[in-house]
């Protein structure tokens, strides 16, 4: 059994996946292009947004996207503690400052009420200046925007939503990646929409930003590729991949239903057991990642171990707080700093899960916790 089945996925699918490699390998044009193009088109549409710019990866998204608001050294950008490094990366590698926030321990979203606080806190500590507020899809749950586009507001903050998990996601009739002001995605194979390689996007509204991006990622071109007119980085998507993207478009609809249903199967199996991923009324998840959580570190680890050892693989998204990594030992913040962090990082399993896994696979899975739970004395 697999993490995350992708042959299974190529096998349903072969036939187009290879027809669309072939055509690109035949047409010339590799790097750019219409069949670019064409992918940001569709994409944009399905996100509902007027721009989609595609780039190179899901870490350079968020970078073009603070390029484009000019964070910079003495800006304040607030990041969940409890995500993955790339989303506070692209904040230091701006020259910028992270600020930590706690999640929500349901919802494994950016906690609203820790939000504010940490905002409050930074101007009164009055050493940077906030100035964005980057709220991550994890494990494919859109965070609260709402709430969240409240406080943006209330101290004129902009919101930029790391979307890496969360393509296929929605709340309030509105799809992922359309919630910030700047979103962006990740085209990483084992993402909710991956390619065969590396890729990602920028979504956003406006007009001045999407060119900005564009510019950006394509060496700070002005009206030109060889009008240079700031500092700025290679970051494209190849034909292959898109028409890859293409095609998993069109079954990703279909694809999302799937997993969802995988995931209503494991949460009724697992009643009782252990404890499930919510995701709130209104709300859809990408179901990205199945994450359930047990009652400690050695509980957990115990099960991790256990279901190996029955060829049953899973995941600890995420072992560590961000500022407990060591890169930020330099902020000196206390180990209470982010107490919910803490906590889901000893607690949380993610389990295999993907479109194409099988009620006969999940029962199997759900039996081995059951067996470790009911047996388990720790
Ligand atoms: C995967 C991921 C990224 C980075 O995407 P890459 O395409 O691997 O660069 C950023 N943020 C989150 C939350 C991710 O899961």
């Amino acid at each position: 059994m697999q993490f995350r089945d992708l042959q299974r996925q190529y096998d349903v699918l072969k036939a187009d996946i290879d027809r669309a490699m072939r055509d690109v390998a035949a047409s010339g044009a590799y790097i750019m292009g219409a069949k670019v193009r064409e992918l940001e088109t569709l994409l944009a549409d399905f996100v509902g947004t007027r721009h989609c710019i595609s780039c190179a990866n899901g870490t350079d998204a968020l970078t073009l996207a603070l390029k484009a608001w000019d964070v910079k050294l003495g800006d304040a950008v607030f990041v969940p503690d409890f995500t993955f490094f790339a989303s506070a990366e692209v904040v230091s590698a701006q020259g910028a400052t992270p600020v930590f926030v706690d999640v929500d321990r349901d919802t494994f979203s950016i906690d609203a009420t820790d939000l504010e606080a940490k905002i409050k806190a930074t101007l009164r500590a009055g050493e940077v200046v906030p100035k964005v507020i980057i709220a991550v899809d994890l494990f494919g749950l859109p965070a609260n925007y709402r709430v969240i586009r409240g406080i943006a507001r209330k101290y004129n903050l902009l919101i930029l939503e790391d979307g890496a998990q969360g393509m296929g996601g929605s709340s309030g009739g509105k799809r992922s990646c359309s919630f910030g002001d700047i979103s962006t995605t990740s085209f990483f194979p084992s993402k909710p929409l991956g390619c065969y390689g590396d890729g990602g996007a920028c979504f956003t509204d406006n007009d001045e930003w999407a060119e900005l991006i564009r510019s950006y990622g394509m060496q700070g071109k002005g009206s030109s590729k060889y009008d240079n007119v700031r500092i700025g980085m290679n970051s494209r998507l190849d034909a292959i991949q898109a028409s890859i993207l293409k095609v998993k478009l069109r079954a990703f609809a279909s694809e999302l239903e799937a997993v969802d249903n995988a995931a209503r199967e494991y949460t009724a199996r697992l009643n009782g057991i252990a404890e499930t991923p919510v995701v709130p009324e209104g709300f859809r998840s990408s179901r990205a990642q199945y994450t359930i959580k047990l009652k400690s570190r050695l509980q957990r680890d115990s099960l991790k171990d256990y279901l190996q050892e029955r060829g049953v693989p899973t995941m600890v998204y995420y072992p560590t707080p961000i500022h407990r990594l060591k890169v930020y030992d330099k902020y000196n913040l206390p180990d209470t700093d982010c107490p919910t962090t803490a906590m889901l990082c000893d607690t949380v399993l993610s389990l295999p899960i993907h479109p194409y896994i099988t009620s006969g696979e999940i029962e199997g899975v759900c039996n081995e916790i059951s067996a470790f739970i009911s047996r388990y004395k720790g």
